[in-house]
C-alpha cells in the first residue's frame, strides 16, 4: 500500500482503499479478505501527518473448544512522515522520513505492525465458550455430558501430597 506524494493535495486529505492481506505481509490463512484502509492525510509541505483506521477481517480457531470463528480487527493511530534528503533515522515507531523527491510512502509494514498488535494473544470464539469435555470431547457450547470433571485446585494439591508423605514417615 502506497501513498501516492504527487498530486496529494496540501492541507487535508481522506483516502479510502482496500489491500489485499498477502501485499503486505499479513497471514492469509487468518486474513482471508481486503483490509480496508482509511487515512485522514495533513499534507503540510515537508511533513505529513496521517490519523489511520485500518480494519480487517479474520479467522481464528477458538482456544477452548478448537471450533473456527470469525473476528473484527481494528487498528486506529497515527503517523507523522517527514521529508528529509538525509539518512535520517527515527526510534519513534510512528515517526517516518522520506525523501523529498520521493514520488510515495510505503506503509505496507505499518499496516502490518498496527493489525498484529491488536491480535489478541488468546482467540476466543466468545467471552464465556466452555470449551471441549477434558474426558469424552464434547463441545460442551452444544451439549452437555455427565463426566466428572473435577477441577483440582494446585494449592490443595501440593497440601494433599505433603499430608500424605508426613503419614507415611509416622
Ligand atoms: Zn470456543
Ligand atoms: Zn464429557
Amino acid at each position: 500500500m502506497k501513498i501516492k506524494l504527487h498530486g496529494l493535495p496540501r492541507g487535508i486529505s481522506n483516502i479510502s482503499d482496500s489491500v489485499q492481506p498477502g501485499s503486505v505481509g499479513l497471514p492469509e490463512d487468518i486474513f482471508r479478505e481486503p483490509i480496508s484502509i482509511n487515512l485522514l492525510l495533513e499534507d503540510v509541505g515537508d511533513l505529513i501527518n496521517a490519523d489511520y483506521q485500518f480494519v480487517a477481517s479474520c479467522f481464528g480457531i477458538c482456544d477452548r473448544c478448537a471450533n473456527e470463528f470469525s473476528f473484527k480487527l481494528r487498528a486506529e493511530g497515527k503517523l507523522l512522515f517527514i521529508a528529509n534528503s538525509g539518512d535520517e533515522f527515527s526510534l519513534q515507531d510512528s515517526v517516518k522520513y522520506f525523501h523529498p523527491d520521493a514520488p510515495e510512502i510505503d506503509i505496507s509494514q505499518d499496516i502490518l505492525d498496527a493489525l498484529m498488535l491488536e491480535m489478541p494473544v488468546k482467540l476466543l470464539c466468545k467471552e464465556d465458550c466452555k470449551g471441549l469435555c477434558q474426558t469424552c470431547g464434547k463441545d460442551l457450547n452444544v451439549e452437555s455430558c455427565d463426566c466428572k470433571n473435577e477441577i483440582i485446585d494446585p494449592r490443595w494439591q501440593a497440601l494433599t501430597g505433603l499430608i500424605e508423605s508426613g503419614e507415611s514417615e509416622g
